[in-house]
């Protein structure tokens, strides 16, 4: 797994540019969609981003010893840990309820302290954030809210990704109305896919995860974005078959013509979902060089089996490099064929061996 830190930096880049002169922050959570935030959030730093997003409490530890002075946002604050642990290592928790104000609001007045919080309203996205029943409670009385030091609103869009769903429309006119009665310093909401549905959404910073990390952001359009993650197997063996027979547990796939097949060691340990496993149906592909080999037989947890008759055989002998995840077949092309997202594929992988580029230093390698 490669992992191009020279891609995240212009991908950085491109959103901030499409945030038309506002801030844009980053979200890095899952360990930055599983691909180490150890390595990248720097990279984001470096390029001038000052906000960090994460879910948790125990994310938001580890970045703080990566960025001594980044602002750091936690999403789900008080559920997941006390107002103390957010204070003692400088964290900015999102308040998701009117039971939370109250408590962070208490928390401030026995310890006589201020430390900043961001308010969440669900805006259409009843996940996490201050359902409206709450929120019209607030702008009703806002007194709930007491003296806080109210830093970011936020809310999140349900359906960005999809540039013609009414609900962004609905979501962004009920944020806009909010958010204004709610006297925080900044308000934000858009996610990667919100930063390209126009200025209407960009507000005070952005929220890109996908988009850094190379998923493109405008479903059905070419992707704005660089891709970042390079995923290749190294071949084990060749085996010529000349008689029809089976391929991979289940004996799920059967040759019916001679050919070649090539077993490469990449599989489910390594985030090489098992329902890339061929089917009657359809058969997720690999590349050798730029000739595309399809999936045969099931994924295993360290081995898949590619045919590759139609490979020369000189471009393709044991020790050799196969693409699975390479120029010309990103991440969301192998999520379609898993019928999933980009974004599982990319928290699935990284398991085992990782190297980042430039400088091609080994972070990581478990091999047994
Ligand atoms: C994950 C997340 C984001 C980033 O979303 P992407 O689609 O990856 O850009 C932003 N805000 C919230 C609240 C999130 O949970």
């Amino acid at each position: 797994l490669l992992i191009d830190l020279n891609a995240v930096a212009a991908n950085y880049r491109v959103l901030k540019d499409q945030m038309s002169g506002k801030a844009c922050g980053a979200c890095v959570k899952a360990n930055c969609y599983g691909l180490g935030m150890e390595e990248i959030a720097p990279v984001l730093a470096r390029e001038g981003c000052e906000d960090f997003f994460v879910s948790f409490l125990e994310g938001g530890i580890k970045l703080r010893a990566v960025l001594p002075e980044a602002c750091i946002h936690v999403f789900t604050g008080l559920a997941g840990g006390k107002p103390q642990d957010f204070v003692e290592h400088n964290l900015i928790p999102g308040l998701n309820s009117l039971a939370e104000i109250n408590a962070w609001s208490q928390f401030c007045h026995k310890t006589n302290t201020s430390h900043p919080v961001n308010v969440h309203i669900h805006s259409g996205m009843p996940r996490t954030g201050t359902p409206p029943d709450e929120v019209k409670a607030i702008l009703d009385d806002p007194s709930l809210l007491g003296d806080l030091n109210l830093e970011l609103v936020i809310s999140h869009l349900a359906c960005a990704d999809d540039a013609n769903h009414p609900m962004n429309a609905e979501q962004l006119n009920y944020f806009n109305g909010t958010q204004r009665k709610i006297a925080a310093k900044r308000a934000s909401l858009a996610n990667s896919s919100g930063i390209f549905l126009g200025s209407d959404y960009h507000f005070d910073t952005g929220r890109p995860g996908a988009a850094i990390y190379g998923l493109n952001p405008t479903p059905n359009k070419p992707s704005p974005m660089a891709q970042v993650v390079r995923l290749q197997g190294k071949i084990l063996q060749i085996r010529c078959v000349d008689t029809p027979q089976s391929v991979g547990y289940g004996a799920t796939h059967r040759t019916s013509e001679p050919g070649r097949i090539a077993t490469v060691g990449v599989g489910y340990a390594d985030g090489y979902l098992r329902s890339l496993s061929s089917n009657t149906n359809r058969k997720a592909m690999a590349h050798i060089g730029d000739v595309p080999v399809p999936v045969v037989g099931r994924v295993s947890m360290d081995m898949i089996t590619l045919d590759v008759s139609r490979v020369p055989e000189h471009q393709c002998r044991p020790g050799m490099p196969v693409d699975l995840i390479g120029p010309h077949h990103d991440a969301d092309a192998l999520a379609q064929e898993a019928g999933t997202i980009g974004y599982e594929i990319k928290t699935s992988l990284g398991g085992r061996h990782t190297a980042y580029l430039p400088g091609r230093k080994r972070l990581k390698e478990e091999t047994s």
